[in-house]
Order: structure tokens, then C-alpha cells, then sequence
């Protein structure tokens, strides 16, 4: 088996169907955000000619050097954010990305809607929870999240699409279901108690854990090392 960026790209989509389908879900359902971290400029041009839409970086400064100029990435390509934002650099962040997956307190999501409202944007915008209680990682623990969430709706320039989460690292991916199912507990419980009109994603799954995430509800998985 060749290890050609387009052969793991289509195993990667190959899979991703597959889990879809294995839990009744439409493939057309998950977008696939393929994370460029580690990769360069040639890498993610060759991944937009092989019809990559969607890229995310963890980091601002990496996403502005890699994305721009952007003539070499067709404009219909869309940009997350799926890492830790300082509040300083909202502005830099609102600029730049499509979308932010990362929005992990109160504070932050201030700031991004005070940025939106002075550049004239409505930013998509996910809810990061850290379900796992790992004091390692960012995110609403979901007590924070119940407490704050009406706070959060009152942000007129975020327009919340949902939660995402990141699993704890473990040897066995189906030890993280559990994980998933919490979110999506979550998030269903969110939607009966308030209407939010765009409600509706589920950012979970990486590589490790990307086909029970989906099987749990994700629409959109974040996946690096199984493509580049
Ligand atoms: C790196 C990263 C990913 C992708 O992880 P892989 O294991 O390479 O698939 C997804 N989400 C976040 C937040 C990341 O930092």
C-alpha cells in the first residue's frame, strides 16, 4: 500500500463513511477538518487540489504564516481555529479563521464578540468543554458551561453552532467513548432547554478515536496524523 498523501486522504474519507453509515448517519453529515499542524505550505496546496475544504491550525501565528497569501488556497477553503486562544489575539483570530472551535471561557468569547462587532463579522463558534475534567486541558467543565451558557447566548456576533471536546489520550479508542457520549448528552440537553437557531455540531475526534466520535454524533472530526 502507497503511502501518497491521496491514498490516506480517501482511506481517511473511506472511513469516515463507513462509520457514518455503520451508525445510520448520512456521510454527508461529518466534515472532515484536516488538522495541518505539522505539515508546511506544498503539503496543504496538494491537499486542496485532492479537495480538502477545511483546515485547522492550533495556533494563530502558524495558520497566518501557512494561509497567506492565500492565492495558492482556492477561497472556498474554510479555516478553524481548534486551539487555546489568548484573549489578546482575538482580534488577529477574527480576522483570520471561519470558524473557532476552541472557545473555552466566558472571558474569551467577550472577547471575540467585541472583535466581530468592530470588524462587522458573525463568527461560527463551538463551546469547548473538557468533559474529562483533565486539569491539562482547556474547556467549560460542564458545571461552568450550565452556569455561564446564558451569559454566552447573549454574544450577538458568536453564532454558537455547538460543543466540541478532546478526548483523553488513551491506548484503547473505545475507552473514549464515554467522552463523546457525554458531550452529545450535553449538547442535546442545551437544545431542549433553550432555542439556539444553528445548533448543531459536534466537533470530536482525532485520529485516534475519529470512527466512535462519529458513531457518538460528531459532525465535525479534526484529524492530522492519519492524513499528513
Ligand atoms: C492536533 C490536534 C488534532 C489532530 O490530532 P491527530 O491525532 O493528529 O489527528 C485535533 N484537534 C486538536 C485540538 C489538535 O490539537
Amino acid at each position: 500500500m502507497s503511502d501518497s498523501l491521496a491514498d490516506k486522504l480517501a482511506r481517511v474519507r473511506e472511513r469516515i463513511n463507513k462509520a457514518a453509515l455503520r451508525a445510520g448517519r448520512k456521510p454527508e453529515e461529518i466534515t472532515l477538518v484536516g488538522v495541518t499542524k505539522t505539515v508546511g505550505r506544498e503539503v496543504i496546496e496538494e491537499a486542496c487540489r485532492l479537495g480538502l475544504t477545511d483546515f485547522g491550525e492550533n495556533r494563530i501565528g502558524d495558520a497566518e504564516d501557512k494561509f497567506t497569501p492565500l492565492p495558492y488556497i482556492p477561497n472556498t477553503a474554510r479555516l478553524h481555529l481548534i486551539g487555546h486562544l489568548q484573549t489578546n489575539k482575538a482580534k488577529r483570530a477574527v480576522a483570520f479563521f471561519d470558524m473557532v472551535h476552541s472557545v473555552d471561557s466566558l472571558r474569551l468569547a467577550e472577547m471575540l464578540d467585541y472583535q466581530c462587532g468592530e470588524q462587522g463579522k458573525i463568527m461560527p463558534a463551538l463551546l469547548e468543554v473538557n468533559v474529562s475534567g483533565e486539569s491539562s486541558k482547556h474547556g467549560f467543565s460542564v458545571a461552568e458551561l450550565e452556569s455561564q451558557i446564558a451569559a454566552l447566548l447573549e454574544l450577538r456576533h458568536l453564532q454558537w453552532r455547538g460543543l466540541m471536546t478532546m478526548a483523553p489520550f488513551v491506548f484503547a479508542p473505545e475507552e473514549t467513548r464515554h467522552v463523546f457520549r457525554e458531550l452529545r448528552t450535553l449538547f442535546d440537553k442545551i437544545r431542549n432547554n433553550v432555542t439556539i437557531p444553528h445548533w448543531k455540531d459536534l466537533s470530536m475526534g482525532m485520529t485516534n478515536d475519529f470512527e466512535i466520535a462519529i458513531e457518538e454524533g460528531a459532525t465535525l472530526v479534526r484529524i492530522g496524523r492519519a492524513i499528513f
